[in-house]
């Protein structure tokens, strides 16, 4: 993981609000306006949405990013499963050459 995902994906670990204790924790999305633009005369280049992780307790905020960080963190946690289901089928074919039936399916996926 990078560095900017590793520090996003830090925000999935906070099990209790910093100001109170609390652990009702709740994450919830907001559009904001990221430019000088007033409202009324926004489109939609002018707002951003961000994800945010709120105490309901004492409503402190505990975490705040954009909504591409987030698919960052989605997208990094989607190569894992990958990278592992790819090593499985190298493995299935790397076994005892012969006729197991997961080694003709690896062969002929691999069209061999
Ligand atoms: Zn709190």
């Amino acid at each position: 993981m990078t560095s900017a995902v590793a520090q996003t994906a830090k925000a999935f670990t906070i099990t209790h609000c910093r100001h109170c204790g609390g652990q009702e924790l709740t994450w919830a999305t907001s559009i904001v306006n990221r430019s000088d633009v007033q409202q009324g005369r926004l489109t939609t280049r002018d707002v951003e949405c961000m994800f945010y992780l709120g105490c309901d307790t004492c409503s402190e905020t505990l975490a705040m990013f954009s909504a591409d960080r987030l698919a960052d963190v989605v997208n990094a946690r989607m190569v894992e499963p990958r990278a592992a289901a790819e090593a499985q089928q190298e493995a299935a074919c790397q076994g005892i050459p012969g006729t197991s039936f997961q080694r003709l399916n690896a062969l002929a996926n691999q069209g061999e």
